[in-house]
């Protein structure tokens, strides 16, 4: 691995690149932002940079040297990774790692400590920490890696770097899968605008019943056509009860009317998502003008914020289906 084979965070590399080449590494970093987006493989990432014996000129890796090697085989004896499947980070867990600090690292220039889901830390364990980070030394580099920074003392935010992260775009997580998974481009395309920019959930939402859905809602939605009420309905209440659901459900009811208008703007189905559906999709296209998908497009959105608010869900769902172009 190396930088250039991340998936989307330019900036936070960047950052790390520049503070390695000013020589100002920092002693503690927090690495925050939503889950299952790479930040632990990043802070991983720069962990292997920081060791390596023969770095390029951008500071990257080389993947090659006894130190890398170590790195990718997961047994580098200086860069630890803190995880647990358990409720709290025991402060045994942080003692350990305070006492291994007291010594030099062994083979690497600079020791890595990473504590994977650091809000997981109860406050003996926090206070603990707070104390190492008090008094750094440049041979130790702690990286917090957390989805909820505010649930950290500030005391501790207080004495790290902030190194925030967006979740991936959607065309990033779709890359991934079709690249890393071997998923074929139309199922990563969809797993990608659900995902909410998490690889993880991605992977998460790989499933046979999202796919079968996704059919049932197309059957639906082609048996919609002139707009019998009964099959408005039953599109309506197809969409789910629990709000997760419904959110979801209506992303992919998003994906046939947007399949629908690339389909009818260029004709070409190399860019739908739902290509495997591709009837639907192209009844759509024929049935509807370019003017009323963007509608339905929009009418589906505003549904979806609605569905944020405390709304009666099946009213919204109904009143939407009735609205939509069929
Ligand atoms: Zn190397």
């Amino acid at each position: 691995m190396s930088f250039t084979e991340l998936y989307g965070h330019k900036k936070q590399v960047e950052m790390l690149q520049k503070a390695m080449a000013q020589k100002r590494v920092g002693h503690s970093y927090i690495f925050s932002g939503p889950n299952a987006i790479g930040k632990k493989k990043l802070a991983l990432e720069f962990a292997q940079a920081l060791n390596c014996e023969n770095p390029d000129r951008f500071h990257d890796s080389c993947g090659e040297c006894p130190s890398c090697r170590k790195m990718i085989s997961g047994n580098h004896p200086d860069v630890h990774l803190l995880e647990t499947r358990e409720q709290f980070i025991r402060i045994d867990a942080i003692r350990n790692i305070q006492q291994m600090m007291t010594f030099k690292p062994l083979e690497g220039r600079r020791r890595m400590v990473i504590i994977d889901d650091a809000d997981k830390m109860n406050e003996q364990s926090a206070n603990a920490l707070l104390k190492t980070l008090e008094e750094p030394s440049d041979a130790n580099i702690i990286f917090l890696v957390t989805s909820r920074p505010y649930w950290l003392p500030q005391t501790i935010l207080s004495r790290c770097q902030q190194v925030r992260f967006s979740p991936l775009t959607a065309e990033t997580v779709a890359s991934f899968l079709t690249e890393k998974m071997q998923m074929d481009p139309s199922r990563s395309g969809m797993l990608g605008l659900l995902s909410g920019g998490s690889i993880g959930r991605a992977i998460e939402l790989n499933t046979e019943e999202l796919i079968a859905f996704r059919s049932e809602l197309g059957r639906l939605l082609s048996a919609a056509g002139g707009s019998d009420p009964m099959r408005l309905l039953a599109l309506a209440s197809f969409l789910g009860q629990d709000k997760k659901e419904v959110r979801q459900g209506l992303k992919i009811l998003g994906t046939y009317f947007r399949d629908a208008l690339v389909y009818k703007e260029t004709g070409k189905t190399g860019m739908i998502i739902n290509a495997d559906e591709l009837s639907v999709v192209s009844s759509l296209a024929e049935r509807l003008r370019g003017e009323q998908i963007l509608e339905n497009l929009s009418i589906i959105e505003k549904s979806g914020e609605m569905m944020e608010m405390n709304v009666n869900k099946s009213l919204t769902l109904e009143a939407m289906a009735f609205k939509l172009h069929m």
